[in-house]
């Protein structure tokens, strides 16, 4: 099995999703202390430590520091799998990228210009612009700073683990 760690952050809320083998390499350059231990027994050589469930960083990261990577999934995950036009939430097979300033008029790719649109809002909006096309956008997109685990845990349909429960929220 694949053990995970969920690393949060100075205040306690949900940061994001590691291994647990990053999670001790954290945890012995003392960016995090461990919170809560899986019984699962973690063996090397040299020693022997209970593989870490939850983790808390010690400080907050620099901002800018960070930066998420542009592709189609973290679009997704940015608009919480759901369609910026209906509202609808969706599975990730049944949603597109729309550019919000059509391609065909030099929209670039980027994160202020593409937003999470299922199929039929992205062909019923065509070449057009949100105004033009009278389709409201439900939020601006920008550049997230960073991805919410949740909806990075969501789009995995992964269980949680019973002594994450306790931090997720
Ligand atoms: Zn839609």
């Amino acid at each position: 099995m694949t053990i995970r760690t969920l690393l949060l952050t100075p205040w306690m809320t949900p940061h994001r999703v590691i291994s647990y083998e990053r999670a001790i390499v954290l945890s012995f350059l003392g960016k995090v202390e461990v919170v809560a231990e899986y019984d699962e027994l973690i063996r090397s050589p040299s020693l022997t430590i209970r593989a870490p469930a939850v983790v808390r960083q010690r400080r907050a990261r620099h901002a800018g520091k960070t930066r998420v990577t542009f592709s189609r999934l973290n679009v997704f995950t940015r608009d919480g799998f759901t369609c910026q036009y209906c509202r609808v939430t969706f599975e990730r097979r049944e949603l597109n990228i729309d550019h919000v300033m059509p391609r065909s008029r030099g929209g670039a790719t980027t994160w202020d210009n593409v937003v999470t649109s299922c199929y039929p809002c992205n062909q019923k909006k065509a070449g057009r612009t949100p105004e033009e096309a009278e389709m409201k956008l439900l939020k601006r997109p920008v550049r997230p700073t960073s991805l919410p685990a949740r909806a990075r845990l969501d789009a995995d349909q992964s269980e949680l683990p019973a002594l994450w429960k306790a931090f997720w929220f």
